[in-house]
């Protein structure tokens, strides 16, 4: 464990600041009150709050991947993968939230959103005849996206696993829809009006979406089609996600399996506990939820193995 480093005195010294060594009266602690020494322990004070929530991280991460090992190791059989190792394997965030149909205060929210950012991308730059500016929040964006190869199909593995954590931020996000994402749309297609923008982006509301998150987070998650999302949409991913490409990329067109894990499944030791999906994409990219693969019991120091 991380502590302050203690400073040694002779009896009668005074006490000295631990920053500027300056003496400090005895019932003060052992930094003064000059700003910068506050400053610095506060800036001390957060970096250990930070080391710490990493350590938990890590020691999730851990847990984790020895909780889930045997599912893995199981769904790689089903699909003919014989040994864990032989196929791209991970983790992923879970969310088990239910489905609602869309409260009418949020599609009106959403609806007064949606007209603000069409009228503002009009009264800006009615007549789109030119490119947009790139994103500010990724300017490379439209670039990479044009370099890129396509995506294997095996990297979904970690997104339908996971059932979108990350669209959670959508809800107050408004799907991330800006003025700008409205202005490459006409730029794409000039002929687009008002109302058929207004039209279009209500045609693709779900059903049914998850609760708490973005308009568009349906059973099967996003139900806007790729090309309307805003950018953030389509190049956001989580570190997971970010793992589980590389995996992919040391053994390309072996599929991939990823157990989706809710990250309060330590808290329930118990065989069975449901926070689970583990989804399999095969090498010849069939996808499949593996509802019958459930998590084991969680054993303390449960050794690591193996393949
Ligand atoms: S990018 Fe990450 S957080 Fe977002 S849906 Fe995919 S796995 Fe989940
Ligand atoms: S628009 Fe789609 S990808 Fe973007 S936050 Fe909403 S559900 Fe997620
Ligand atoms: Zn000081």
């Amino acid at each position: 464990m991380h502590r302050a480093p203690v400073t040694f005195r002779h009896p009668g010294q005074p006490i000295r600041c631990r920053m500027c060594h300056r003496p400090v009266p005895t019932d003060t602690g052992d930094v003064c009150d000059r700003p910068t020494c506050q400053t610095r322990l506060r800036v001390e004070a957060a970096s250990e709050i930070s080391r710490q929530k990493r350590q938990r991280d890590e020691d999730w991460l851990e847990v984790s991947k020895r909780r889930t090992r045997s599912v893995l190791r199981q769904a790689a059989k089903e699909i003919g993968v014989p040994r864990l190792d032989g196929i791209a394997h991970g983790l992923a965030p879970y969310i088990d939230l239910r489905q609602t149909r869309l409260p009418e205060d949020r599609r009106a929210e959403f609806l007064a959103h949606l007209i603000t950012v069409i009228d503002e991308s009009f009264a800006k730059a009615d007549g789109v005849t030119t490119a947009p500016q790139p994103p500010e929040d990724d300017p490379e964006y439209a670039e990479r996206l044009a370099h890129e190869p396509p995506e294997p199909m095996a990297l979904n593995a970690s997104c339908i696993a996971c059932q979108g954590d990350c669209c959670m931020q959508g809800a107050s996000a408004m799907a991330f829809l800006k003025e700008e994402t409205i202005t490459c749309q006409r730029w794409k297609d000039p002929s687009l009006t008002r109302d058929d923008l207004i039209e279009l982006y209500l045609s693709y509301l779900p059903e049914t979406s998850t609760i708490g998150s973005c308009v568009y987070h349906g059973p099967q998650g996003c139900t806007l089609d790729r090309p309307w999302r805003a950018n953030i949409c389509n190049s956001f991913q989580c570190g997971f996600r970010r793992t589980l490409a590389e995996a992919i990329e040391k053994r390309p067109g072996t599929g991939a399996v990823v157990a989706g894990l809710s990250r309060t499944h330590v808290n329930d030791p118990s065989a069975g506990a449901p926070y689970l999906r583990v989804v399999s994409v095969s090498p010849d990219d069939t996808v499949t939820v593996l509802d019958h693969l459930k998590l084991p019991a969680l054993r303390k120091g449960m050794p690591e193995r193996d393949d």
